[in-house]
């Protein structure tokens, strides 16, 4: 609660690194507070990632792992001025939320909500979204670390920590120094209901296709003109819609997905991502939107166009799988901590996908954040705690197994 008092929020249109100092506000905090608990070498670098050693008190030789969270909030709703209320032995009735009162929680709109019936509910006050997402995830490492600095009859490896920015603006591991952490694997905490353990995401692409039309005076142009807006809104027309769409997929089906257009007659651009868990289907997909785009320029004599493809993410899976033990040794922790696992497929990316391919297998474990990203956001005490509890088996059973 102390954590979401301060204003994280990142910002896209910011070039700086991080994209917003506020930031540092919170990760300043977290190195003092590590310092208070021990841990000595934590420290904030210049592009704003905290790095901290929980040292090994093992003999034996253990692969250091690392705990990971973002400092960040989304920019889609403000994070300033948060006010959090807790909730003690919710009962499951209506939370109305005091500084606006259209805005309500209920279980009817938050199904989790329900089975959180006599646990200890945090919320924001209606004007703001809550910050769970991820700071649910830092005070969850931050008492994991507070636990095992106290308690050093549990023998472990060596533990890194690291809090990173710009995580909600894709650029959370930008200026990660892989060789500094000095990982073996990884493990954000960044993931939603009790048990709820992700080791895959999306593969994703984007493409840009750019429309070239022929402009002239709108009064004679007759035989003359073609308007790109026109070409790019026919091709539009030519895609699906009740499937390959985010608003008609769900669970593992992948989409083809336009996020952004900008045209005059002369030119016109169309943005999309493609998405799969498949990475083989993004290129099946790539080639029906190149399908498509040869059949509307077919009906437009005189335009042109051009796709151009870039790679965004890739599932993290194809880098776990090489991997089989960081999953199977976070699957048994929670279950020690006596939650049922639940394997979860992320339909987005993690800052846990990019450090997979550069180097630390990195899934995704759960925290008790939900409805992230918006007024309504909540998460259970109770959720957090079973998480402090999973890592801190985590911790030991690597220890334990090597
Ligand atoms: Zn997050």
């Amino acid at each position: 609660m102390r954590y979401v008092q301060i204003d994280t929020q990142s910002d896209p249109h910011s070039n700086s690194q991080p994209s917003t100092e506020k930031q540092k506000d919170l990760s300043r905090l977290l190195v003092q507070e590590l310092h208070e608990i021990g841990i000595a070498d934590a420290h904030l670098d210049p592009y704003g990632y905290v790095y901290a050693t929980i040292r090994a008190n093992t003999n034996k030789k253990v692969p250091a792992i690392c705990f990971c969270a973002h400092v960040d909030t989304a920019p889609d709703c403000s994070g300033q001025d948060v006010r959090p209320i807790l909730h003690k032995n919710y009962q499951g009735q209506d939370i109305v939320l005091p500084d606006d009162k259209s805005q309500v929680i209920t279980t009817a709109e938050h199904p989790y909500l329900a089975q959180k019936i006599g646990d200890d509910i945090i919320t924001a006050s209606g004007n703001t979204l809550l910050g769970a997402d991820d700071k649910a995830g830092v005070a969850v490492i931050m008492e994991m670390a507070r636990f095992l600095q106290q308690h050093p009859q549990y023998k472990h490896g060596n533990i890194r920590l690291l809090f990173t920015p710009d995580e909600e603006i894709g650029r959370g591991v930008d200026k990660v120094d892989i060789a500094k952490l000095g990982a073996s694997f990884g493990y954000t905490l960044d993931a939603g209901e009790l048990g709820s353990f992700e080791d895959e995401t999306f593969s994703a692409d984007g493409v840009t296709i750019t429309f070239h039309g022929v402009s002239a005076h709108p009064g004679y142009a007759k035989g003359k003109m073609v308007n790109a807006i026109k070409v790019a809104a026919t091709f539009l027309e030519l895609l699906p819609k009740a499937y390959l769409s985010p608003e008609s997929t769900s669970v593992r089906e992948g989409f083809v997905h336009p996020v952004h257009i900008d045209g005059i007659a002369e030119k016109a651009q169309l943005q999309f991502i493609i998405r799969d868990f498949d990475t083989s289907k993004l290129k099946a997909y790539e080639d029906l939107l190149q399908d498509k785009l040869s059949e509307v320029l077919a009906v437009y004599p005189g335009a042109r166009a051009e796709l151009v493809v870039k790679e965004q993410y890739r599932n993290m899976k194809e880098v776990l799988n090489l991997h089989p033990k960081v999953s199977e040794l976070a699957k048994e922790a929670i279950t020690r901590a006596g939650i049922n696992v639940l394997p979860m497929s992320a339909r987005g990316g993690t800052d846990g996908s990019r450090l997979s391919f550069m180097g630390l297998p990195c899934p995704n474990i759960f925290t008790g954040e939900m409805a992230f990203h918006g007024k309504h956001e909540y998460v259970s005490v109770q959720d957090m705690q079973k998480s402090v509890e999973s890592i801190v088996h985590l911790s030991l059973l690597w220890e334990e197994r090597s």
